[in-house]
């Protein structure tokens, strides 16, 4: 079995469901007493959020890329990144180290092709939604992408940092967030990725008609078989 490298607390409450979805596929696949060999890294989120917000990528690039170096030092045979947002220095830290980083767009463009999505509707933090990291990876994969309005990015981010990310769970913000479903639906979209590994947390299939893609579910089930393989 595969060491799986996990860089995980952005945040913390996402990480835990990433623990419990990769060791509960080691058990589905490999069954009785299997569990995945982890090594855990778990950041101070604070820290992070402090970088995105100033702008300071190349700092938490440093920070990312030192322990994921220490993650390979202590037998990770990959790495993969508890956020979506942060695969914004995934390439830098990739040049930095021997083992490979398992991209958390490109484990999702593998199922929206299984299910041969030719449009996609994209929820995540303002940075994952605006900049260009993670739309231009998708894009390039053939796949179009559409966006919420400003007003509902500036929503979906709110809840994001200010609730999710704390473990809050709420009725209102889930409506709100079904609602901007809704619209991208409207819009044209044949699936949605909730790309924000807390997003999860609020609404899954069952609240929906429309395919939803948990960056989540599928990262940390990537993950799983990738350490079986
Ligand atoms: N976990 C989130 C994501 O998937 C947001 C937290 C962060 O900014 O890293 O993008």
């Amino acid at each position: 079995m595969k060491t799986i490298g996990l860089i995980g607390g952005m945040s913390w409450e996402s990480t835990v469901e990433y623990y419990s979805i990769i060791n509960n596929t080691v058990k589905e696949i490999k069954g009785g007493l299997n569990s995945a060999e982890i090594l855990l890294y778990s950041v101070n989120f604070k820290e992070i959020e402090e970088y995105q917000s100033n702008n300071q990528w190349d700092k938490a690039e440093k920070l990312l890329t030192d322990i994921a170096k220490n993650l390979e030092y202590a037998g990770a045979d990959f790495i993969v990144i508890c956020t979506n947002t942060m695969h914004k220095v995934a390439d830098k830290i990739q040049g930095n180290i021997g083992i490979p980083i398992i991209h958390i767009a490109d484990s999702t463009i593998e199922k929206l092709k299984e299910n041969r999505i030719k449009k996609v509707g994209l929820l995540g933090t303002k940075y994952t939604i605006k900049e260009d990291f993670y739309k231009s990876r998708i894009e390039n994969s053939g796949i179009d992408i559409i966006v919420p309005k400003e007003e509902d990015i500036e929503i979906i981010n709110k809840i994001i940092f200010e609730e999710l990310c704390k473990g809050v769970i709420k009725e209102d913000s889930k409506n709100k967030y079904l609602e901007i479903i809704e619209k991208l639906v409207e819009g044209g979209a044949e699936g949605i990725i909730l790309g924000c590994t807390e997003i999860g947390l609020l609404i899954n299939q069952e609240d929906t008609n429309i395919k939803l893609y948990d960056t989540t579910i599928i990262h940390a089930k990537k993950a799983a078989e990738l350490s079986l393989k």
